[in-house]
């Protein structure tokens, strides 16, 4: 039986339904469709936003920003191809959500956000699900985390105009990045690059729209 009350969307039917729009759109890795099904949208958005954390559309967040779109967030975790021995830096944590996504396929993520705020609430909805492989820190993530570098994977979720250098230098030969690449108020390019022994490939796989990669602190 259905506890639900009328007026709100059954959460089992809402969440298949995700996942059917997302095949739908083109996602067919099962590791990524499965992270997707186990990671409640929900749990990284606030007030009226939470009954419509199973729409294909981006949503307002706190400092003015965005949860990305869900088919969004399932192509690029496709294209970037995380394996379960990977590292991976994610610049842009936004909700978090991204992140917690990639948590479910790499041995370890780092996420940077300019906003101390946005980062605050993300590494807290991460220790609420026990998600115990995510570091959330504040930083302006175009240079990077040399810290904990080299990197497996690197994934930008706001667009730069062309992919970081320090972003480049911190990827491990055979490792990959993706990134929108391309002025702000324009449809971007998403950029897969990967990094070779002698030099960096670069694919441009899809049209995109995300907002700008700001330099400093929020
Ligand atoms: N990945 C996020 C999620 O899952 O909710 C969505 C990211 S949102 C589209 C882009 C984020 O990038 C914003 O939170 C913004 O503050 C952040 N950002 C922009 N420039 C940045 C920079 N130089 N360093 C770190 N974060 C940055």
């Amino acid at each position: 039986m259905n506890d639900a009350p009328d007026h709100l969307p059954d959460p089992m039917e809402a969440r298949m339904r995700f996942i059917y729009t997302l095949r739908s759109r083109g996602v067919t890795d099962t590791r990524v469709l499965q992270a997707m099904e186990r990671i409640d949208r929900s749990a990284f958005l606030t007030g009226i936003f939470q009954e419509r954390a199973y729409e294909d559309t981006p949503l307002p967040i706190a400092c003015g920003q965005t949860i990305s779109q869900p088919s969004v967030v399932a192509l690029m975790t496709e294209a970037l191809d995380v394996g379960p021995r990977d590292k991976v830096l994610e610049v842009g944590t936004g909700s978090g959500y991204q992140a917690a996504i990639l948590s479910q396929l790499a041995r370890r993520v780092y996420t940077v956000e300019r906003h101390r705020a946005l980062a605050r609430q993300a590494q807290g909805v991460f220790d609420a699900l026990g998600l115990a492989n995510i570091t959330a820190i504040v930083g302006d993530g175009s240079f990077g985390l040399p810290d904990q570098a080299p990197f497996d994977r690197i994934i930008v979720t706001a667009a730069a105009e062309d992919p970081p250098g320090p972003l480049l230098a911190q990827l491990k030969i055979g490792g990959i990045m993706v990134v929108p690449v391309g002025q702000s108020d324009t449809v971007q390019n998403l950029i897969r690059v990967h990094r070779l022994e002698d030099g960096f490939e670069y694919e441009e796989l899809r049209a995109v729209r995300f907002v700008p990669l700001v330099e400093g602190l929020g």
